[in-house]
């Protein structure tokens, strides 16, 4: 029978039993998990185990049943959504985090890297004067962003809403375009998913300064409060970058808490032929960004930086509770608090969100910069970018390919057209289906001013150009064989 008392001590050659799993993995030349011969499902699906089948059992069932069925994801050819696998040091880093520091506070190596690694983050993207904090990922970033501009809406009429809650309607602005975790942020804010206010986009997807404008002049009729104004610094759909200048001067003009959502783009900023498209995000009172997209860290890392971090803690600070007062009596002590004191969490990152027990995600950022430092990044974020402006360069050569959105960044939206189909919408939606079959090049689909578009979001660390010409030559393949 397996019994807890092996727990010591055998990590080294189980690792590299799980090592060489993954490597294999890595190779993809194993049939995708919704291959027809693939009969996991019916391996793993057993009953409550009894008794155990100890650690040595653990590993081969991952090895063999798990890991070779797992997500298509981590492919260099996968462009879909905005997801990535984690490079090699985010996995070694988050391996190390969760057996040495289980916990992100406590006087750690791995609490002071969520600091330094924030500041790091902050220097690198050109945010001046600013304070972070780690969360879950973008929706969680975007919802404390909301949480701290909520805070100082109503600070200023003499309100303290995450004690009080809130007296009066509020109003905040997200282009159509926005992510829809905005939405779900006013929900959950207790402002309700209705106070925020859809301003209309131009036809390259990005926010218009116009409409903003006249919907923070009908609000302000109405006795509206305006709470937010949140830019898009790189769109979900397209990858546009909202006017952040123009729009920045507008929520200063008024008075309106500045929030720059750049989840998936804001590591565009390196790329020197996008930068100034970023002007005006310096005036932002909040940022977020997520390393778990971009910058290749393991799922389960985004960050919220703002100018004040003590607004955060006024937001979402639990009450005081014993237990986390610490049990020793410090107070009228003059003795030195001992470095390695139990008493002494820090920084207080769990008053800062909506977390308390929350991974060391500090270390996994710090791994990423470390590994291949800013110059590593940057060269990573302008291949993608190219990847992007390649396809699109083939869409405009092509007389079978259409270019739907031209790109700012690392996203291209085209489709296949042929001049004997007239529902292309249903061609490449087929094209598509076979695409993501060949289980090679698989980019998503959306919908672009009407039409569907195939959409590759190129942001993987093993992603190449080689996969971006692959993904073009197995477009118009598919294509040919369907339009015939
Ligand atoms: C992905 C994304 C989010 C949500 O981030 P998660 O990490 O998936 O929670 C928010 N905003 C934008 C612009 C995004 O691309």
């Amino acid at each position: 029978m397996a019994s807890d008392a092996a727990e010591t001590g055998n990590l080294q050659s189980l690792l590299t039993q799980l090592g060489a799993g993954l490597d294999d993995y890595l190779k993809f030349d194993h049939p995708d998990a919704l291959h027809p011969s693939k009969r996991w499902r019916e391996h793993l699906n057993q009953a409550l185990p009894r008794e155990g089948i100890g650690i040595q059992g653990v590993v081969a069932e991952l090895v063999q049943q798990i890991i070779p069925n797992g997500s298509a994801v981590p492919r260099p050819g996968f462009c879909s959504f905005i997801t990535t696998g984690a490079t090699t040091a985010s996995t070694l880093a988050s391996t190390a985090a969760s057996v040495a520091s289980p916990q992100r506070y406590g006087l750690t190596a791995f609490n002071f890297l969520e600091a330094l690694s924030l500041e790091w983050l902050a220097e690198m993207f050109g945010l001046k004067s600013v304070q972070g904090v780690y969360s879950s990922g973008g929706s969680v970033a975007n919802l404390l962003a909301l949480g701290a501009a909520r805070q100082s809406a109503f600070e200023r009429i003499g309100r303290d809403p995450a004690a009080d809650g809130v007296d009066r309607r509020v109003a905040i602005y997200a282009s159509t375009e926005a992510h829809h975790t905005i939405q779900r942020s006013a929900g959950v804010l207790g402002l309700g998913r209705r106070a925020v206010r859809p301003i209309a986009c131009d036809a390259r997807g990005r926010m218009r300064v116009d409409a903003l404008q006249r919907a923070l002049d009908e609000d302000a009729r109405s006795g509206i409060l305006p709470m937010a104004i949140v830019a898009n610094a790189g769109t979900t759909n397209t990858g546009a970058i909202d006017p952040l200048q123009g729009i920045a001067e507008l929520a200063h003009a008024r008075g309106v808490w500045f929030h720059v959502d750049g989840a998936y783009g804001l590591p565009g900023i390196l790329d020197e032929r996008v930068a100034p498209l970023y002007a005006g995000l310096e005036r932002a009172d909040s940022v977020i960004v997520d390393p778990h997209k971009w910058l290749g860290a393991s799922v389960g890392v985004a960050a919220t930086f703002v100018r004040d971090r003590e607004l955060l803690q006024r937001a979402f600070t639990q009450e005081p509770a014993h237990y986390l007062e610490g049990a020793v009596e410090q107070s009228g002590s003059t003795a030195p608090i001992l470095e390695h004191s139990l008493d002494d969490f820090g920084v207080p990152y769990y008053d800062l969100g909506v977390e308390l027990s929350a991974p060391a995600r500090g270390v996994v950022v710090w791994a990423l910069l470390r590994e291949i430092g800013v110059a590593g990044i940057k060269a990573r974020v302008e291949r993608h970018n190219e990847m992007a402006a390649y396809v699109a360069q083939a869409a405009r050569e092509h007389p079978n390919l259409e270019l739907l959105q031209e790109p700012t960044l690392s996203i291209c939206c085209f489709r296949y057209v042929a001049a004997n189909v007239s529902d292309l919408d249903l061609l490449n939606q087929r094209l598509h289906r076979r695409l993501i079959r060949g289980n090679q090049n698989l980019p998503s689909t959306t919908r672009v001013n009407g039409h569907l578009a195939l959409r590759p979001c190129f942001i993987g660390a093993r992603s190449e150009l080689s996969h971006a010409r692959d993904l073009v030559a197995d477009v118009l393949r598919l294509g040919s064989e369907l339009a015939a």
